[in-house]
């Protein structure tokens, strides 16, 4: 009994691993996606389409251009990086949301709010670049797949568990569910956020800006926390971690930037 369990657990392991394993453009890394990526995109878009009427939607035509700009640039070098896009760049009226997002399907939001700080065309394309990477890495869909392998893992756990004790059951359930979320979910989550940087970073250097406004970008996006920091930063890596890991990818960026 115990041994068919086991060999149908490694063979729903392998089972997962063949069908949604995939490799992240630029960085080449291996990702698990068991969401199917068309069902992300349309529910991405009806998403988008509920945000703008909900939201305000600004009417400057400074910061309503600057982002056209900026973003078709970035969309043409992302090219076939993010199949099937239908690029979309809104600028959401908020002054005081310093945040940009973007969402499967190649629709691109900023808040009113990161003009504060994103003061030339090069730091926007630092902030669109990095937002646009985590959709065209799948950040989101490789949360959704951990997720769904945790839950999975903790009903085989229960399975493979239920001849125990109830008081020890409950005590490895609850170290499972500390240990997926602490040991899986959250390194992996930082990771994501470096590996956007990466990934902005370059596209930003193909599209013609120079990669090292990245550096005083994010730290005036640091300077902005007085007390509290910014929504954007709040989710992402402190700043000290951020520039030392842009300086490492610079000098590919730069190379990037020159030989464009
Ligand atoms: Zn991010």
């Amino acid at each position: 009994m115990k041994k068919q369990f086991c060999s149908l657990v490694l063979f729903c392991g392998v089972l997962l691993w063949l069908a949604g394993c995939t490799t992240v453009p630029q960085t080449g890394r291996s990702a698990l996606h068991l969401v199917p990526a068309e069902q992300l995109t349309s529910m991405a878009a009806t998403q988008f389409g509920q945000m703008k009427q909900e939201t305000p939607i600004s009417r400057d035509p400074t910061y309503n251009a600057m982002l056209r700009r900026v973003g078709e640039r970035i969309a043409y070098v992302v090219g076939s990086d993010l199949p099937n896009a239908q690029w979309e760049f809104v600028v959401f009226e908020d002054d005081e949301q310093i945040n940009a997002f973007a969402m499967p399907g190649g629709k691109v939001a900023v808040y009113t709010g990161i003009f504060q700080v994103a003061q030339s065309d090069a730091d926007l394309a630092i902030v669109v670049g990095h937002e646009i990477a985590h959709v065209v890495a799948q950040h989101g869909n490789e949360r959704m797949t951990q997720q769904l392998l945790a839950a999975g893992g903790a009903l085989l756990l229960q399975f493979g568990t239920q001849e125990m004790d109830s008081g020890d059951q409950q005590l490895l359930m609850a170290a499972y569910g500390a240990g997926a979320t602490v040991g899986v979910m959250l390194p992996y989550s930082r990771h994501h956020e470096c590996e956007a940087d990466a990934i902005g970073l370059l596209y930003a250097a193909k599209a013609g800006y120079d990669p090292r406004a990245a550096v005083g970008f994010w730290e005036r996006m640091a300077a902005q926390s007085n007390g509290a920091p910014p929504e954007f930063l709040s989710t992402h890596p402190s700043g000290v971690t951020r520039i030392r890991k842009l300086n490492e990818i610079m000098p590919r960026a730069l190379q990037a930037y020159q030989n464009r």
